[in-house]
């Protein structure tokens, strides 16, 4: 069920910077650098998707000019899935600054081996209001199972049904994106890989491991 509301990021650089956070010898700082830049890539991407408006503007020489807007920008909502979506909400900033932000605080429980064994369990929740020309961005850099986001897709959708919904992850798998997709048609899914595997406790393989851990230690 993968189709054109899925878009894999096809830009040199996220495919170096990806690299890098798979690469077991980055460290922390460079994790999170890396998770910063990769955020920040998107979120320009993710601009290109927005409607540009034409105006016209007064230069200081007073003649006038054909000038932009992107009236979008200024009803963006961005949900941290704390706390690996930390940096990366760092980096989506840097593009979208002018967008409020919502935080779940949220937690996979992998008590014993098995995909259909995970459960999540919340902690915090807080949301802004949610308006229908809104474009909320659900930031989380590891779309494995789909458990957390759809648990956080459910808590948006208690706040308002916005214009737009859209899942920002580095590296999704299949399986967790068909899942998303079949029970919330309406998402839009940002990712730079689509990884081919998923072991018993829901990491992504080959993945790059715990993202909290490798940003946070
Ligand atoms: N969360 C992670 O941090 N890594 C995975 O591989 C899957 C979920």
């Amino acid at each position: 069920m993968i189709d054109d509301r899925v878009k894999i990021i096809d830009h040199p650089l996220a495919k170096v910077i990806l690299t890098q956070l798979r690469d077991k010898n980055t460290k922390q700082i460079g994790f999170r650098k890396g998770l910063v830049k990769l955020g920040r890539l998107i979120g320009y991407e993710l601009i290109k998707t927005m409607k540009l408006e034409e105006f016209e503007v007064e230069t200081p020489l007073g003649m006038k000019a054909k000038g932009f807007r992107i009236p979008d920008l200024d009803h963006i909502i961005i949900i941290n899935v704390l706390r690996a979506a930390t940096p990366l909400v760092e980096g989506l900033l840097k593009a979208l600054p002018d967008a409020r932000q919502g935080i779940v605080a949220i937690k996979r429980i992998e008590e014993k081996p098995g995909i259909e064994n995970i459960t999540v369990q919340k902690f915090y929740v807080k949301i802004p209001t949610i308006n229908n020309n809104d474009i909320v961005i659900v930031a989380d850099p590891m779309l494995a199972t789909g458990s957390t986001i759809s648990a956080v897709i459910s808590e948006i959708l208690n706040a308002g049904i916005p214009k737009r919904l859209v899942v920002v992850s580095i590296i999704s798998t299949e399986y967790g994106i068909n899942k998303i997709l079949k029970t919330y048609p309406q998402v839009e899914i940002v990712t730079v890989a689509i990884d081919p595997g998923l072991n018993d406790y829901g990491y992504i393989l080959p993945g790059l491991g715990d993202a909290g851990d490798r940003a946070f230690g």
